[in-house]
């Protein structure tokens, strides 16, 4: 199969999954997945699959990434917070739909990895920070929209507290052992509502940073 027909099959499971929104199918055509998965598992990079990345992590399987992108209603103001930066692939997408994009990674080589593909895609209006990004990014919030791409016991009271009102996180609930359920919080002006999106398995939001 040729490259333009793997995209083609990609863009189409995307569909099939549920992803419809046109801004976010737009952005994950642009965004080469291929780009962000290397070594042995490079061919299977428009698979509709997890797979593995540096550090013992992974990059999450596409039709998630765009479920979570399309109830995350990113817009072109938008300055977003993602934690859990990985292979850079969910921060790129978010690039294309936001004014500015703040990542954050646990595992040092990871954002090392990422902001030479963000340099080298020419997305300038991504920054990446090693950290425990359970905390968020107090200097820099209150954020219009939060992603979390590993899954926590509960939304981080960090991350609910740098949502501004009117804001929408969008985050992986539940024990990393199990399945766990996807989550969109909407910051109101009394308080946080919560929407059950779907069943989704992620890798746990730990706490520190990692050892590479
Ligand atoms: N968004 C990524 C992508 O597009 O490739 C996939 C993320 S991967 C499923 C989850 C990532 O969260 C891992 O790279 C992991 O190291 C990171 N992580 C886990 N706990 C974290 C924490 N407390 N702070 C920052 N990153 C964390």
């Amino acid at each position: 199969m040729s490259d333009a027909e793997r995209k083609m099959q990609f863009l189409f499971a995307l569909r099939s999954k549920g992803v419809t929104d046109n801004r976010v199918l737009t952005a994950m055509e642009k965004i080469d997945r291929g780009d962000f998965v290397q070594g042995l598992f490079a061919d299977r990079a428009y698979e509709d699959m997890p797979l593995p990345i540096a550090c013992g992590q992974t990059i999450s399987q596409p039709s998630v990434v765009g479920l979570m992108t399309q109830a995350l209603n990113v817009q072109p103001r938008d300055k977003v917070l993602e934690v859990g930066t990985g292979s850079g692939y969910q921060a790129a997408i978010l690039s294309l739909l936001a004014r500015r994009v703040y990542t954050i990674e646990r595992h040092r080589r990871l954002v090392h990895e990422s902001r030479t593909l963000f340099e080298k895609l020419d997305l300038t209006n991504i920054t990446a920070i090693t950290d425990d990004g359970s905390f968020g990014l107090p200097e820099q919030a209150p954020f219009d929209r939060i992603i979390v791409t590993a899954a926590a016991e509960d939304p981080p009271g960090p991350l609910l507290t740098q949502l501004r009102v009117g804001g929408i996180m969008v985050v992986p609930v539940g024990q990393s052992d199990a399945v766990q359920s996807l989550i969109k919080v909407t910051r109101t002006e009394g308080g946080y509502d919560y929407d059950e999106l779907r069943p989704v398995r992620f890798v746990p939001l730990l706490e520190g940073l990692g050892k590479e």
